[in-house]
């Protein structure tokens, strides 16, 4: 008919367009990181600083006073959540408290307008770029290695993961009620329960600072979104062979029917609706919270940065390379909370990120994905200092520390600024994991010799700073450290 060649027409026409000008102009970009890494204080400082005016001299189209406007627009995805913008701003900026971390996944689009760089493009009119922010947990991501295990198999690795030395004391509970347990009884509901409920929590003293560990699959028992109390949660691995095949009607056989559903109807429907359609990721990396814990967090680390990279680069024969409609192209890892060292420290930060993604980057490199590794604060809650201490002089951070916390036995108010020296970040990335170990025990060293001016970093939260003047003097946002730079790597090549 003559409407479908008109459609057709005009499709062929944006194509042409489209393609004149340098792809389409919807960017979607995918925010991750493990809980806690700081995904929404990234988006919600990202879109501050673009709504606001904010501080950008490396964001090449905003710097040269290309980019004309950013606005919020109504996400295209009516069936997901809306990342909560104006309620976390309100926390950030308004109450200075830190918003409420991501639990599920959500959405935001910001619109960009901009004038071209180049003459010749220019004389099609101003451009747009729809930049669609989707934020979820990347514990969600690390579910993709369970679509490859039988229930079996993934039960053996998990108890014997669980029986390595730093994980045995947190799974001592579940490890004792598994020994009580006969896979071949007949199904239970309230034992499934019971394991489950176990399982989660020996996961979740897992992930505690002290420990800070990050291969904890399934993700979504730790992240349930809106599936929390479900029965496709409600399950635990059994102590069992990997080839063992269940009784029937018995609790290993409800266990198993349980693990199949998730992948089927939890697993499968997130890489498909969701993560399949991103074009482009940040993957946001609390480095300082392993250091902080140690060696074994730190390998911890590496292995669930592979299965993250191994998301967004699937071999051929994978089930998700099957349902990729595009490929994500750009990927930066951050490692956040770079206000809490030195600024001389930035780089031996974004360093041991570097070495411990290096692998995996190497081979998503090959497959023809840019990536890049950079140290940022989403918000600057520090300034930094001098300390002198036995008469040197040492480059030192100050900051107000959140109400409540407490390092060497004082409790701080929420109002009065202290100056703390972190603790010097290790030079060598190669030594990384004895790098762990020394800065593990260093600032406590520092704490036990402290003078109120010199406090440990363990732990210790500082709060939200206030908002600064732009270069202009006329605009208000949030200081940061090299969100601009991230903001250029994501999306600057396409606002030329
Ligand atoms: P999410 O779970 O990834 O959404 O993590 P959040 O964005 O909620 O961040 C978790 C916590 O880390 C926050 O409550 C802050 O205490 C801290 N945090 C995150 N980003 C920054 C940052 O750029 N600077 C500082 N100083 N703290 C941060």
């Amino acid at each position: 008919s003559i409407i479908t060649l008109a459609d057709e027409a005009r499709y062929a026409f944006d194509n042409l367009l489209e393609g004149v000008l340098g792809g389409p102009s919807t960017l979607r970009l995918g925010v991750t990181g493990l809980s806690r890494a700081g995904k929404t204080v990234f988006i919600t400082a990202l879109v501050h600083n673009l709504i606001h005016g904010g501080r950008l001299p490396l964001f090449d189209a905003y710097a040269s006073g290309r980019l004309a406007g950013a606005k919020l627009q109504p996400q295209p995805d009516d069936a997901v959540p809306r990342f909560d913008y104006e309620s976390h701003v309100r926390n950030l900026v308004d109450a200075r408290i830190w918003p409420r971390s991501t639990r599920r996944i959500s959405e935001l689009r910001v619109t960009l307008e901009y004038e071209s760089a180049s003459t010749w493009k220019r004389t099609f009119g101003p451009g747009r770029l729809d930049l669609d922010i989707v934020d979820y947990p990347g514990e969600w991501l690390l579910d993709l290695a369970l679509l490859n295990k039988s229930y079996g198999e993934w039960s053996a690795e998990a108890v014997a993961m669980s029986r390595e030395p730093h994980r045995q004391q947190l799974a001592a509970e579940w490890h004792h009620r598994l020994q009580g347990v006969d896979p071949d009884a007949p199904a239970d509901e309230l034992k499934a329960q019971e394991l489950a409920g176990a399982f989660t929590s020996y996961l979740r003293a897992a992930r505690a600072d002290e420990y800070a560990l990050s291969m904890l699959p399934p993700g979504r028992f730790l992240m349930p979104g809106d599936l929390e109390g479900s029965p496709a949660l409600t399950f635990s691995p059994l102590d069992i062979a990997p080839d063992r095949e269940p009784v029937q009607d018995s609790l290993a056989a409800m266990m198993a029917r349980r693990y199949e559903s998730y992948r089927t109807h939890v697993v499968k429907p997130f890489f498909r609706n969701h993560f399949a359609r991103l074009d482009r990721q940040i993957v946001l990396v609390d480095m300082l919270a392993a250091l902080n814990a140690g060696p074994a967090a730190l390998r911890d680390l590496e292995q669930a940065l592979a299965d993250v990279l191994a998301c967004f680069r699937p071999g051929r024969a994978s089930w998700l390379t099957s349902i990729l409609s595009r490929r994500i192209d750009k990927i930066l890892f951050a490692a956040t909370k770079a206000d809490h060292v030195h600024r001389s420290d930035h780089d031996n930060l974004g360093a041991l990120l570097a070495r411990l993604t290096e692998k995996a980057a190497k081979r998503a490199e090959f497959a023809g994905a840019e990536v890049s590794v950079m140290p940022m604060a989403a918000v600057r809650a520090t300034r930094e200092v001098t300390v002198t201490r036995g008469g040197r002089k040492l480059p030192a951070i100050a900051g107000v520390p959140l109400e409540g916390e407490e390092v060497a036995g004082e409790v701080y108010d929420g109002a009065s600024e202290i100056a703390l020296f972190p603790g010097d970040l290790p030079k060598d990335p190669e030594s990384i994991f004895e790098a762990a170990r020394q800065f593990q025990s260093k600032p406590r060293d520092l704490a036990e010799e402290a003078h109120d001016d010199t406090l440990a970093l363990r732990y210790l939260r500082f709060r939200p700073p206030r908002v600064e003047r732009s270069e202009t003097g006329l605009k208000l946002s949030l200081p940061h450290i090299r969100l601009d730079q991230a903001l250029q790597f994501l999306v600057g090549d396409r606002l030329q």
